[in-house]
Formats: structure tokens, C-alpha cells, sequence
């Protein structure tokens, strides 16, 4: 049986929800797409951009493009307070609980974008209390807090 199943979302669109309790450390969904080299990436303007959301370091020399229809897991939105992480084992990545998820809950992971100028196109909508407003990865956060805007909208 499938732990997860696609449901429209509060966060954007649609997301990935546990069907099911999931155990913290489960392998939830395997987040498949094309082994691609550094070289291609580089030479690639599709992924001419910081916030290339489907594209994961595998190695040294290897990265993975999730960017197709069937990985589903690429439909997983991003959390403030997330309850997922995304991690490799080999050649391949998971989505891996990162505490215990119950059913019907959303699935989520921080996206990990770097706190630059451009953040400001990225709005969370996330609701956790812990929530900066702004998709940018947990290291980052205290900027924004520190920001004006941030404090306007507290
Ligand atoms: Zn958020």
C-alpha cells in the first residue's frame, strides 16, 4: 500500500498527503527523474537560475532533474515546519519522514533556497507557526525575521 496520495493542497495547488500513519525514518516516495552531469546543468539555461526546485546534488559530478510529470514527489510542497526530508542513498533520493507523520497530514520539506534577493518571489503559505512567510531554507530564516517586513506583518 501506498503511504502517500496526491490531494489538492492548502499550502499551492496540489501536494502529497500520508495515507496512512507514517514512522519517523520511513522512505516515503522515491524522487525519481534523470541522472544528469554538473556539465549538462552548467550548459543547460533551463536550470540558469537559483532556485532550480527539481534539481538535486546526487555526487560530486552527478545531479538529479525531477523536473518530469511522473515524479510525483516533485508535487511536495515546502514547510517552515517541515515533517520530511529529502536525502540520497547511491544514485537515487528518497523523501524520508523526519519525525512521525499521522494520516491525512501533508507532506512537506524544506526546499532549502538560499536567502538572496530574489526571495520575495518565492512566498510560503505554509501556516506553521514558525512560518517567515518566505520560502527560504531554516539556516537562512533569521533574516527575514530581522527584516521589516517580517515585523509588519507579526
Ligand atoms: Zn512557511
Amino acid at each position: 500500500m501506498k503511504l502517500y496520495k496526491v490531494k489538492k493542497s492548502n499550502i499551492d495547488n496540489r501536494g502529497l498527503y500520508a495515507a496512512r500513519n507514517i514512522k519517523d525514518r520511513t522512505k516515503i516516495i522515491e524522487y525519481k527523474g534523470k541522472i544528469i552531469t554538473k556539465k549538462q546543468v552548467e550548459e543547460d539555461p533551463k536550470f540558469d537560475n537559483d532556485k532550480a526546485i527539481y534539481l538535486f546534488n546526487i555526487n560530486k559530478k552527478y545531479d538529479l532533474d525531477g523536473d518530469f510529470k511522473y515524479n510525483t514527489a516533485r508535487l511536495i510542497n515546502h514547510s517552515c515546519n517541515p515533517n520530511c526530508e529529502v536525502s540520497g542513498t547511491g544514485l537515487k533520493i528518497w523523501i524520508f519522514a523526519i519525525r512521525d507523520i499521522k494520516k491525512n497530514e501533508e507532506l512537506t520539506y524544506d526546499y532549502g533556497f538560499g536567502f538572496d534577493e530574489g526571495y520575495k518571489d518565492f512566498p510560503c503559505r505554509c501556516k506553521s507557526k514558525n512560518c517567515v512567510g518566505y520560502i527560504v531554507r531554516s539556516e537562512s530564516r533569521w533574516r527575514i525575521k530581522k527584516s521589516k517586513y517580517y515585523k509588519s506583518h507579526k
